[in-house]
Parts: structure tokens; C-alpha cells; sequence
């Protein structure tokens, strides 16, 4: 379905990352993944993209800091002569209640989850529109859009990323580059593993479907909205929440 694509995928090492970098290589895309650290999937992505005749590339980079990220981007991009198509997918939590949240907790998710699809987009999208063609996906979450109490700094980001996907898609539509979000619910990863099991029972609650998600059904909604099968497809925010917040 990706067949001669070059992807580029951030926190592609583990979790939702790892799963999107996968089921791109099993799909025929080149993928370049930027990480804090290559993990322990390397060698498997390896074997996958020789058996696809395509390639995988890890480049360490802090996708909060402006001038690191913004020349690991630029070198991406001369290497493989134009990225085809953008995951946004770092991210991290630092909850607690607004009034015992330090500043730097508040930063931290602002810059790693929101600044950092700014700073990489901005290279990205710039050699998009010269070739005409492009899908940016930003991966952003439900509590962007209904909220989370303890996650004031996560829920902002989220929403900004969204409000990001939204005004980016109508910049560059007209050069067919076309950029969505995806909004995840609970996913099964080490971002979720440490609810308690009195947690995640409440939570489970609350979803229709009565279950938390796992990685690669987010993936799977990554696939189609980097492919042709969504080439009508721009601005919006695809939840994959197993119904919670419908
Ligand atoms: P995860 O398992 O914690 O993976 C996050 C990845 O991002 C890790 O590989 C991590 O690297 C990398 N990363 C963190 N900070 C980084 C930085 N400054 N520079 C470069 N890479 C960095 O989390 P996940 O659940 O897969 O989350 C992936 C995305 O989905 C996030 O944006 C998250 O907000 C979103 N999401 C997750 C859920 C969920 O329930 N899991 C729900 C909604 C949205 P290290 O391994 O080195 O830390």
C-alpha cells in the first residue's frame, strides 16, 4: 500500500510508534525514525525492510530541542531526497492537579508534544508543497478534545496539535499535502502501564466497547491515513477510543 514512500516517523522506538514503523515496512515504505534511543526493535525492522527490498534509518534526536531536531529533519530530508509521509507521535505525560503542577512539567509536555510537531512540520511540509504531494499525521488524543482531569498540560497539547492539524491542512490542501490527527482513547503501551488495576477497571468502564485499545489499531488507522485510501481525506481528527467520548 506504501510501496516506494519514504515515511518518517517520531518515537517510532516502542509503544504506538514501534507498531507504526512496522506496519509502514510491512506495507513497502521506507521509514526514518527519530527516538532519544533506537530501542530494541531495530534488528527486526531491519529483517522486515530487507524482506521488502525498502529501508529503515534511525536517527537520535530530542524532538523539544528547536536546532537538534530542525538539523536531524534537514538531513532526513537531503538523504532521502523528500519524506513522503510525517508521523507525529513523540509524546510523554506528566500528570497531576493544576495546583501542585510545576512549570517545568507544564514545558515539558508543551514542548515534546506540541512545539515539536511546529518545529518538524515546518521543514517537512516546506519540501511537501515543492513536490505536491504528502500526508503529515499528527498523533494527538480524546482528552484533546474532552479533557482529563490531572492532564491540564497533556489535554492542551493535544488540542493545540489538533489546532495545529486543522489550520496546516488549509495551508498546504491546495498542494496536496493533506494532514489529519488521530485521536486515541487507552492504549495498551508503557505510557498506560502504570494504571492500577483499580484504574483501569473504572476506565474500562467508560468505554463502549469495554476494552482498552491496543498499539497496532492505531497503526492501522496510521496506514490508511498515509495511503491513497484517504485521498479525499484532510483536516480531521479520526478518534480511536473504542467509542469513549463519541
Ligand atoms: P510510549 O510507549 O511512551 O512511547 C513514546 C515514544 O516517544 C518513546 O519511544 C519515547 O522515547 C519517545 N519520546 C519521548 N520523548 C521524546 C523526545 N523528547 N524526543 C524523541 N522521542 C521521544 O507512548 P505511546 O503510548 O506509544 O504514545 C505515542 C503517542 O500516542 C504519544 O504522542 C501519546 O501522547 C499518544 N497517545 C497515547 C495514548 C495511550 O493510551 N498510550 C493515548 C492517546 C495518545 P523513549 O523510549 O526514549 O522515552
Amino acid at each position: 500500500m506504501l510501496q516506494g514512500k519514504k515515511a518518517l516517523v517520531t518515537g517510532g522506538s516502542r509503544g504506538i510508534g514501534r507498531e507504526i514503523v512496522l506496519l509502514y515496512l510491512h506495507n513497502g515504505a521506507s521509514v526514518y525514525y527519530i527516538d532519544l534511543a533506537p530501542g530494541d526493535s531495530l534488528d527486526e525492522y531491519q529483517e522486515l525492510a530487507a524482506k521488502h527490498g525498502s529501508e529503515v534509518v534511525y536517527k537520535e534526536g530530542n524532538v523539544s530541542d528547536e536546532s537538534a531536531i530542525t538539523a536531524v529533519v534537514k538531513e532526513i530530508l537531503e538523504e532521502s531526497g523528500g519524506i513522503d509521509i510525517l508521523v507525529n507521535n513523540a509524546g510523554i505525560t506528566r500528570d497531576g492537579l493544576i495546583f501542585r503542577m510545576s512549570t517545568e512539567d507544564w514545558m515539558n509536555v508543551i514542548n515534546i508534544n506540541l512545539n515539536s510537531a511546529f518545529f518538524i512540520s515546518r521543514e517537512v511540509s516546506r519540501s511537501m508543497i515543492k513536490k505536491r504531494t504528502g500526508a503529515i499525521i499528527n498523533v494527538a488524543s480524546i482528552v484533546g478534545v474532552i479533557g482529563n482531569a490531572g492532564q491540564t498540560n497533556y489535554s492542551a497539547s493535544k488540542a493545540g496539535l489538533i489546532g495545529l492539524t486543522k489550520s496546516l491542512a488549509r495551508e498546504v490542501a491546495g498542494r496536496n499535502v493533506r494532514v489529519n490527527a488521530v485521536a486515541p482513547g487507552f492504549i495498551k503501551t508503557k505510557m498506560t502501564e502504570a494504571l492500577s488495576e483499580e484504574q483501569r477497571t473504572a476506565l474500562t468502564t467508560q468505554i463502549p466497547m469495554g476494552r482498552i485499545g491496543e498499539a497496532d489499531e492505531v497503526a492501522k488507522v496510521c496506514l490508511f491515513l498515509a495511503s491513497d485510501l484517504s485521498s479525499y481525506l484532510t483536516g480531521q481528527v479520526i478518534h480511536i477510543t473504542g467509542g469513549m467520548g463519541m
